[in-house]
């Protein structure tokens, strides 16, 4: 049984490359009808908090990626980490190590200034008495040899074991580092498959060293590539909001988010759309790539866009609602007519890339009057457009069916009566009752907008 987990260390909101992580341990697991687990690697304490914890849950909840076990928290576990770190120093695995933090920090600074790597002497190693002092617990890493991590993704990457420190696994405070409690953890979770980012590659054969101090075989392991910007540095703030949340916030879908977040690093001939089913039906290890991807935030723009087209009036209705709430074009616990609400989105969603760009452009079908843009108003409301506008008012003003074929006829019989274009006529009315010269059809729109607000606005440039 297939066996994965998201780790994340509650040290920032869930961001992009983190979610790309959690999403693919995610369908590892759907893939092979397996499980996924959420841990909180929270043991670093002066840095992970609360809000943070709840901030990622909320993002992987938001992103639909639903774990059968956890939330685990390592701060809850401590008196385990403690207890696998005895046994290894019982078992002269690991050795008391009596430097304190100033003393370690002098010599890494020496070493440093000498050019030499910067990494702990093992001098306590030799030391075979116990000094009745504070001790932090080291593990004894070979001396020698190397260690072949059989990456699923990158294969084999050699490491010389001489080059790998003897690393704390318990601190004299007696809490665990982090290389420690992620095999104890994967361990006791029994974790079959590591997937993680490449990051964490340089870790590996640290772990893969306490696994058989511990006598246990280490699970596979898969290091996804990095995730570059544009401009191929790694991928941070400057690039644009890299925080989950905030693409939901800003009117990005789940489901557009989760197919982006998929073909980074991952692939399946040059298919770019993917249902969730898809993807849980194609996604394997063998197609993650070895070279680092990509992040184009124009492609994210545009698969949203396409989600958008995808996405049934209905269902986009309750997710666009919170916007709407936010414009305060309805309220929280106001009924909407639905079948009416349907057609306003119908007429938007194919010219709409986000949700919020949708509840923006649905202003027009909700305010009473609409702000009118002064260039708009100046080359299509004069003196030479009135006439015209007050006889679509009159004529609009005696229609009993307010529809848009009936509309429409309005329109035509006044175009042939006065000789005109369509657009004399057909952009001012537009400019009248939304404010702006783009929008979808004007019969359409003064439809949706009804007979009482259309009339409304009319007049009030009359008058
Ligand atoms: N807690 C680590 C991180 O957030 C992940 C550790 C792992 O996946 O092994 O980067």
């Amino acid at each position: 049984m297939v066996r994965v987990r998201f780790a994340p260390s509650p040290t920032g909101h869930l961001h992009i490359g983190g979610a790309r992580t959690a999403l693919f341990n995610w369908l590892f697991a759907r893939h092979h009808n397996g499980i996924f687990i959420l841990r909180i690697e929270d043991t670093d304490r002066s840095r992970s908090t609360e809000e943070y914890i709840e901030s990622i849950i909320e993002a992987l909840k938001w992103l639909g990626l639903n774990w059968d076990e956890g939330p685990f928290r390592q701060t809850d576990r401590i008196e385990i980490y403690k207890a696998y770190a005895h046994k290894l120093l019982e078992e002269g695995k690991a050795y008391r190590c009596y430097c304190t933090p100033e003393e370690l920090e002098d010599r890494r600074q020496k070493a440093m200034k000498e050019g030499k790597p910067p990494r702990y002497d093992r001098r306590c190693r030799e030391i075979k008495e116990y000094l009745n002092k504070p001790f932090a617990i080291r593990f004894k890493m070979p001396l020698e040899g190397e260690t072949v991590v059989n990456d699923l993704v990158k294969g084999p990457v050699t490491f010389k074991n001489s080059e790998i420190e003897d690393l704390v696994i318990l601190r004299s405070d007696g809490t665990p580092t982090y290389n420690f409690c992620v095999v104890v953890d994967d361990y006791e979770m029994r974790i079959t498959h590591v997937i993680r980012g490449e990051d964490h590659l340089n870790n590996t054969p640290k772990q893969i060293h306490i696994y058989h101090a511990l006598g246990i075989n280490p699970p596979e392991f898969a290091h996804i590539p990095m995730i570059l910007g544009k401009d191929r540095t790694r991928l941070s703030k400057r690039h644009g909001a890299t925080s989950v949340l905030a693409y939901r916030d800003e009117g990005y879908l789940a489901d557009a988010v989760v197919n982006f977040l998929a073909r980074l690093g991952w692939s399946h001939g040059d298919q770019e759309i993917f249902t969730r089913e898809e993807l849980i039906k194609y996604f394997n290890l063998d197609q993650v790539g070895k070279a680092n991807a990509v992040f184009d935030s124009e492609k994210l723009l545009w698969l949203n866009s396409e989600y958008m087209k995808l996405t049934s009036e209905e269902k986009l209705f309750e997710l666009v609602k919170p916007f709407l709430i936010k414009e305060g074009y309805i309220k929280k616990d106001e009924t909407v007519d639905l079948k009416w609400i349907c057609k306003a989105i119908r007429s938007l969603k194919e010219r709409c890339r986000t949700l919020l760009e949708l509840a923006h452009a649905m202003r027009y079908y909700f305010l009473e009057y609409v702000e009118i843009d002064p260039k708009a108003k100046e080359k299509y409301i004069n003196s030479e457009t009135m006439p015209i506008l007050k006889e679509v008012t009159e004529k609009l003003s005696q229609l009993q069916d307010f529809t848009q074929d009936k509309i429409e006829k309005i329109f035509m019989d006044i175009v042939n009566e006065r000789g005109l274009k369509l657009g004399q006529i057909a952009q001012p009315v537009r400019v009248a009752i939304t404010g702006n010269t783009v929008s979808p059809g004007i019969y359409e729109v003064l439809e949706i907008v009804g007979k009482e607000k259309t009339l409304k606005r009319l007049r009030r440039l009359l008058d």
